[in-house]
């Protein structure tokens, strides 16, 4: 290939910075030498570039979306134990990672005591359909409660349900460690009713479902809300002793060497914390 001039270059850069295309304007002259050594045609050199843009396009695309999706720490499947909650089945899991519930509009609930993995399991799956292009945002319950009645407050309500209106997925976690004020509770059903049939919702509750007036006040408002939520709904129960308890025994009784008094000391509080309950996890 012949090279090109200095200020055909030049040209070329801004072109292609016109176009926005910056993986290729990075990239044009490495592959362009690669091509020509390789005795590659035009088209194949253009298919190449073509490639690399698109492929930095979606890393890019996928970086935003998690970021967008405000998860409080990475989970992953990969990383989730399965053989120390046999309630929860594997293979559906799997199959909800594939994220077909979401076209179909339907929602995920994932109740069990604290510690035993629902917040994992929701921010795997919800980290999942980021990967696969969808749009995600996670939420404490109490934290959107907050949100919404400020924004009621500040006149951005509108604003704020137009912005969750958008998503594919919204995680509402840990519904019942504190009950929701009486507007809190309207608003938050507002939510989930706008999400009926429009948005799927992962819910994670150690809360049995006879006690959510706790958080929804009234039963009538409980009753809605169940009736929406539950309405073609995977309900995921993660059974057993909570897994930071299990692993914190495992520790104390086999501790690493040199740790010993520092491990039983660090576990004091924790072990506390479970034993009393509606603590946040
Ligand atoms: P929950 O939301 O039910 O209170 P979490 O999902 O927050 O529980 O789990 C508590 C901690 O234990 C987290 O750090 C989580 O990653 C870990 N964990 C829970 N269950 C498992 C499991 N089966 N395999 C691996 N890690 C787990
Ligand atoms: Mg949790």
């Amino acid at each position: 290939m012949k090279q090109l001039e200095a200020k055909s270059m030049v040209l070329l850069h801004h072109h292609l910075k016109a176009l926005r295309l910056p993986t290729i304007t990075a990239e044009c002259e490495k592959l362009a030498r690669q091509a020509a050594a390789d005795n590659a045609d035009h088209l194949t050199y253009l298919l190449q570039l073509c490639e690399l843009e698109l492929l930095e396009r979606e890393r890019k695309a996928a970086e935003r979306r998690l970021k967008a999706a405000h998860f409080p720490s990475p989970k992953s499947l990969e990383s989730f134990d399965f053989s120390a909650r046999p309630s929860v089945n594997r293979l559906l899991i799997s199959e909800l990672a594939r994220c077909e519930y979401i076209d179909r509009r339907e929602n995920v609930l994932f109740v069990g005591n604290p510690g035993t993995g629902k917040t994992h399991l929701a921010i795997s799956l919800a980290m999942a359909a980021c990967s696969r292009g969808y749009r995600v945002r996670f939420f404490r319950l109490t934290e959107l409660a907050t949100l919404l009645m400020e924004a009621r407050d500040e006149r951005g309500l509108l604003g704020l349900k137009g912005r969750l209106a958008k998503l594919d997925l919204l995680i509402l976690d840990e519904l019942g460690y504190v009950p929701a004020s009486k507007i809190g509770a309207e608003l938050l059903f507002d939510v989930i009713s706008s999400a009926y049939e429009r948005t799927s919702l992962i819910v994670t509750t150690n809360l049995p479902f006879e006690s959510w007036t706790e958080v929804f006040g009234s039963e009538r408002l409980t009753g809605a809300t169940l009736d929406r939520l539950t309405h073609r709904c995977q309900i995921i129960e993660t059974k057993g002793e909570s897994y930071r308890l299990r692993d914190a025994k495992a520790r104390i009784s086999k501790p690493a060497a040199g740790e010993r008094g520092a491990s039983a000391k660090g576990q004091e509080p924790r072990n506390r914390e479970m034993e009393g309950g509606k603590t946040s996890s």
